[in-house]
């Protein structure tokens, strides 16, 4: 009973690390109001662009609280809208630092040293909620699902990370060997899918990586980790989106060995 009423109370205390955050959003959408230097499509841009970083907060927030009550479903959600609020935090970021202000530079450290606060008490919830695995049954490298349709999970929570499969992307007009990693999508042409299959078949990692690097992009496959030869889903590889003056720039990945490399460009 206790322990129920503790776990409430420092769930409920997130929302004033939260009020925090809020205050600051209004600071920065003050000063963008302010500062003339911007047409007012691109302010009226970056101005939602922090408003989603603080919603999206709210709602991992809302999630947490959900979960915290036994829907344990929305543990997954409540991570992926904190990790989606990071995306735009540095996408914010990088567009107040268009002003070579004294006050951003003061707004943007407030704004780090406020959500890492909210970033680490939420990863404490986490922790907790996260049910133990009571069974200790090692995870595959890869999973064959069919003849045409291959899954790579996460090496430490098995959550399947890429996918492999003959069939038709988003904007497909002929049959692909469609990707799907922890960074984007892309159909590759259909006749390179034997030679990825007979490498999948041989549970070679390093083969797969070689054959994205050779035939998607340099980065190669962005799910893997070359130093531990091993696949990682975006929270474990504790993926990061990079933006410069608000343009997609690239994500970076930083294993649990702390081994970082630019995972998509
Ligand atoms: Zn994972
Ligand atoms: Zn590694």
């Amino acid at each position: 009973m206790n322990g129920f009423q503790n776990d409430k109370e420092r769930i409920w205390k997130i929302r004033d690390y939260i009020q925090e955050l809020e205050d600051i959003k209004e600071g920065i959408n003050n000063f963008l109001k302010s500062r003339k230097k911007l047409d007012e499509v691109t302010k009226n841009l970056w101005i939602s662009d922090v408003k989603d970083f603080y919603y999206n907060t709210v709602s991992a927030w809302e999630m947490l609280n959900s979960a915290s009550k036994g829907k344990l479903k929305y543990l997954e959600n409540s991570k992926n809208f904190l990790h989606l609020a990071r995306g735009r935090l540095a996408k914010s970021i990088s567009e107040l630092k268009f002003y070579k202000e004294e006050l951003v530079f003061n707004l943007v450290k407030e704004v780090e040293i406020s959500f890492e606060k909210c970033w680490n008490a939420f990863y404490f919830e986490f922790e907790i909620l996260t049910p133990s695995k009571k069974i200790i049954k090692p995870i595959a490298r890869i999973i064959k699902v069919s003849d045409s349709e291959y899954y790579l999970p996460c090496s430490v929570c098995g959550k399947n990370s890429i996918e492999y499969k003959l069939g038709y992307g988003r904007f497909d007009e002929l049959e692909s060997l469609v990707y799907s990693g922890i960074t984007h999508s892309r159909s590759l042409r259909k006749d390179l899918a034997n030679e990825l299959f007979e490498i999948l078949k041989s549970e070679d990692l390093l083969g797969v990586h070689q054959f994205m690097q050779k035939f998607h992009s340099v980065e190669g496959l962005d799910a893997y980790c070359p130093k531990c030869d091993k696949i990682y889903c975006w929270e474990h590889y504790n993926a990061r989106e990079e933006y410069d003056d608000g343009f997609y720039d690239c994500t970076c990945g930083e294993c649990p060995n702390g081994h970082r490399r630019m995972i998509d460009d």
